[in-house]
């Protein structure tokens, strides 16, 4: 249950906003209608180029405080796959790419294992096959919203060394560098930076960027800690950050 202090808050807040992504208007309006009565503010794009231009808009929205700079315009999207311009597992995709945790629902016809798979893979938080009800449906926007809402911000700076990480910019700089590095690698750089001078087991590290199915397949982290070194160290094969610890794991400065 909130405490006073939290209710306080949450009430002092703006509604929160969800953007929906569907191309077919009678899903659109129910959906956007039915969250409307839950006094959430709606806005809604036809296609994933809308979408996204909706997306980019917001976090530039006139009369932010300089502190709403760091914080996402909509506090959830509910995506559709099947889109005309583009396929909604891209859009998931390249949302992510950009380094937000926005959370995401997909909502879809293709209703699959695989379907549900590929779309948590690429980092939706949830799937819901169509066709849903709209309680059901707003019972998971409130759970996604809760889960987001008890979140804490991380740090939006995490400085080891001469590296630096910037988890809002999504972007890393290397001794005065800025280098280029793959979601993978960013989110292993990032679990790397948040636990500095502590081994970690392989199976942790792998829970953790690739989920609980992964734990075994060793070699991709490997090959990701081998880029991460060309990336990180002064000489990659005589690594002075990213130490192997044979048996136990890897340890990160
Ligand atoms: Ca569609």
């Amino acid at each position: 249950m909130l405490t006073s202090e939290a209710n306080k808050a949450r009430a002092s807040r703006r509604p929160e906003r969800i953007l929906i992504i569907e191309d077919e208007e009678s899903i659109r309006e129910a959906i956007a209608h039915s969250l409307q009565r839950e006094s959430y503010e709606v806005l809604t794009a036809v296609n994933g180029t809308a979408g996204l231009d909706l997306m980019q808009k917001g976090s530039m929205q006139q009369g932010l405080t300089q502190a709403d700079h760091s914080t996402i315009a909509f506090d959830l999207l509910i995506l559709d796959l099947m889109l005309p311009d583009m396929s909604g597992f891209d859009l998931c995709r390249q949302i992510r790419h950009q380094g937000s945790n926005l959370p995401i629902l997909i909502i879809s016809a293709k209703s699959s294992e695989g379907d549900r798979v590929t779309g948590l893979d690429l980092g939706a938080d949830d799937y819901l096959p169509k066709p849903f009800g709209m309680r059901e449906l707003i019972a998971r926007c409130r759970v996604l919203l809760r889960r987001w809402d008890a979140l804490p911000l991380p740090p939006p700076l995490l400085t080891v060394r001469d590296i630096v990480l910037n988890l809002h910019m999504a972007s890393v700089i290397v001794r005065g560098k800025e280098i280029a590095l793959s979601p993978k690698e960013f989110q292993l750089l990032e679990i790397f930076m948040l636990h500095p001078r502590q081994v970690l087991t392989r199976e942790q590290l792998m829970k953790q960027v690739w989920g609980r199915e992964a734990i075994g397949d060793y070699k991709t982290l490997d090959v990701h800690v081998r880029w991460l070194r060309e990336k990180l160290e002064i000489n990659p094969s005589q690594p002075e950050y990213l130490i192997t610890l044979r048996g136990f794991g890897y340890r990160f400065c």
